[in-house]
């Protein structure tokens, strides 16, 4: 009886040819994989030109060639390469941990060439002849070898990728998707690169190029744009374990997304979670949380603490000392920012620029920090579309003139951030600035020198001051009884949640007694909110911490600090005294990241003296 009819199995051992499809699937996923590998192999080679060119014929890609000026390889090396396991770069399994180049383990070409046709073409550097080797291997069984006329280096075109693989062909996505992966990876290579010159196309048109360069932000702007490379700074740190260099955006430049977040170690272009998040620590307060800055760093680690051997693309790595790393890139990125002005610019788009509206009015945008591009400027006649009615709105003027009382309390306000508090600010990143006046009861116009105008936004600044005020200070935290404890209501579920942060916002300085079916009693409010006027204060702070969100990374202690300094700062809309403004403006300058407010929105944008005269066209 034949064992297979019970469900028995004989064992075989897989042909070498069914080996290398299955080894291939872990290699090449998709086109993506195909070009990574290839181009890969070039830097490895030492090519200082790199070609890639794609070509497309009904809706899939069709040839993949990539060709590089690099060592090439003789006859004999030729047809070994395409052996699996075949590699030129290690040795040894101790290899792994002093490794310089991007492959080791000489099984992408014997993959590739499992699933597709592969034509190599290849001459060794400084050979005498005019011939080298031409090599065509179908679904892993070599077809043809001879002598072609070729240059130094080597040329390899893929086609009919995932013919005998059926499944694997059906799973591949538009001709789209697989481009825009293609292009994404190029972009994280060609910048991880730039001593190489590289030239992507599809269907002959040029797609993506750069020139080898000394400079990496010659990359970045090849790459990303002027726009992008003007947004950013340079980080730089040495450490006994590692190298940090590289570039990150001002505040102003903000993504929804970690895609331009783009990370190398040891010159291989990686995804690592642990060091992305590091970035985004490392802007602290100067991004909100669901915006993401721009940076291109590039890590030099000792290569006995990289584990590069996790995945078959080596697109992750293994780190040892994950947690001194990503502590090192916090460290780097924060001082890299303190280190800069991050006043944004307001930006004049070209285009617009040229043209006059109805008006009159050359038609400009603001751009201010994070926030998406703000409507044009003949549009709502004015900055200040937020703006809510002062007060005293009767008056004619822009400039609103404050009422007493409302001046009483805002120097008392100004005083509680005034007064000495322990350790002094590193920055003074912010140039002197000459308050000018108050719009609307919200911004701040000062003059800087060079001609700059700034403009301030008042609740956002002193809600800087204040936050930097308490997070540093414990005195400032500390505890001031209420004359007229202050009584609140809370719903069931509200009151739940308030009494679990009791002995959180005690340690603050808030200090709540539970009475019972929702009812709570504010003893004590933080010494820095000074007087307190009255219990809608204390009723909105609540609120305030009960309706944020709790889910996201900051801690307990993190979320009261911010809503304290929010609750606790001027509002917009209240007018304040030109000496009065100076003083918000001079206490900001003081604090450590004077550009946003806790929450990441900028505190100031500026118009440089060249915009203005940009705007005036006195260019
Ligand atoms: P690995 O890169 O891991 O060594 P590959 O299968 O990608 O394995 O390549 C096998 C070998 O073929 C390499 O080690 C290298 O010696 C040679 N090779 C591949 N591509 C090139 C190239 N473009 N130029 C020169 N040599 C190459
Ligand atoms: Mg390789």
């Amino acid at each position: 009886m034949n064992p297979e009819e019970n469900g028995v199995r004989t064992i075989r051992v897989l042909d070498p040819a069914t080996v290398n499809q299955i080894a291939a699937g872990e290699v090449v996923e998709r086109p993506a994989s195909v070009v990574k590998e290839l181009v890969e192999n070039a830097i490895d080679a030492g090519a200082r030109t790199v070609r890639i060119d794609i070509t497309s014929v009904q809706g899939g890609i069709s040839a993949i060639r990539v060709t590089d000026d690099g060592s090439g390889m003789s006859p004999a090396d030729a047809e070994l390469a395409f052996a699996p396991h075949a590699t030129s770069k290690i040795t040894a399994i101790d290899d792994l941990f002093k490794i310089h180049t991007l492959g080791f383990r000489g099984e992408a070409l014997a993959s590739i060439a499992a699933v597709a046709k592969v034509t190599l073409v290849t001459k060794p550097r400084g050979s005498d002849t005019v011939a080298g080797t031409r090599l065509v291997v179908i679904g892993g069984v070599k077809k043809e070898k001879g002598e072609t006329g070729a240059p130094e280096g080597t040329s390899i075109l893929v086609e009919e990728l995932f013919f005998n693989t059926p499944a694997r062909k059906k799973f591949q996505k538009n001709l789209n998707t697989e481009l825009a992966r293609i292009h994404g990876l190029l972009e994280g290579i060609f910048l991880a690169y730039p001593q190489v010159s590289f030239r992507f196309s599809h269907n002959n048109r040029e797609q993506l190029v750069t020139d080898r360069t000394t400079q990496p932000l010659d990359t970045i702007a090849r790459i990303f744009g002027n726009d992008c490379a003007r947004e950013l700074v340079p980080v730089s740190s040495d450490l006994p374990f590692m190298r940090i260099s590289g570039f990150i955006s001002r505040p102003a430049l903000s993504r929804k997304d970690h895609d331009r977040i783009l990370i190398s170690i040891n010159d291989r272009y990686i995804s690592s979670a642990a060091v992305m998040a590091a970035v985004k620590e490392g802007y602290g307060t100067l991004l909100p949380r669901d915006r993401f800055p721009v940076a291109f760093l590039s890590l030099a680690i000792d290569t006995r603490l990289v584990d590069v051997n996790v995945h078959p693309t080596k697109k992750e790595v293994r780190l040892s000392k994950e947690k001194e790393i990503g502590e090192a890139v916090r460290e780097a990125v924060h001082a890299a920012l303190m280190k800069n002005d991050l006043i944004p610019e307001v930006v004049v788009p070209r285009r617009q620029n040229r043209e006059l509206d109805d008006a009159g009015i050359a038609s400009a945008r603001l751009s201010p920090g994070v926030a998406e591009p703000a409507a044009p400027y003949g549009a709502d006649r004015g900055l200040t579309e937020a703006v809510t009615p002062a007060p005293n709105a009767e008056s004619q003027s822009v400039f609103t003139e404050p009422t007493h009382t409302g001046t009483v309390s805002t120097d008392h306000r100004l005083r509680q951030t005034e007064l000495a508090s322990g350790v002094p600010p590193v920055t003074a990143a912010v140039p002197p600035l000459e308050v000018i006046g108050q719009v609307g009861g919200i911004y701040i116009l000062a003059a800087a020198p060079d001609g700059e105008l700034i403009i301030i936004d008042q609740h956002a600044a002193h809600e800087r001051i204040f936050y930097e005020q308490v997070s540093r200070s414990m005195a400032a935290r500390h505890a001031q009884e209420l004359l007229v404890p202050a009584i609140i209501h809370r719903p069931p579920k509200d009151a739940a949640i308030l009494r679990e942060l009791v002995p959180v916002l005690a340690q603050e300085g808030v200090v709540i007694e539970d009475f019972g079916s929702g009812s709570f009693l504010v003893r004590a409010v933080p010494a820095v909110m000074g007087k307190i006027e009255g219990p809608e204060l204390i009723d909105d702070l609540v609120s305030d911490l009960l309706s944020s969100d709790p889910a996201h990374s900051v801690s307990d202690r993190e979320r009261i600090t911010r809503i304290i300094a929010c609750r606790s700062a001027i509002k917009a809309g209240t007018v304040c005294t030109l000496e009065q403004c100076q003083r918000i403006v001079n206490q900001l300058r003081a604090t450590q990241s004077p550009f946003t407010c806790p929450h990441g929105r900028p505190t100031m944008v500026r118009f440089s003296r060249a915009k203005l005269d940009e705007m005036f066209k006195r260019t």
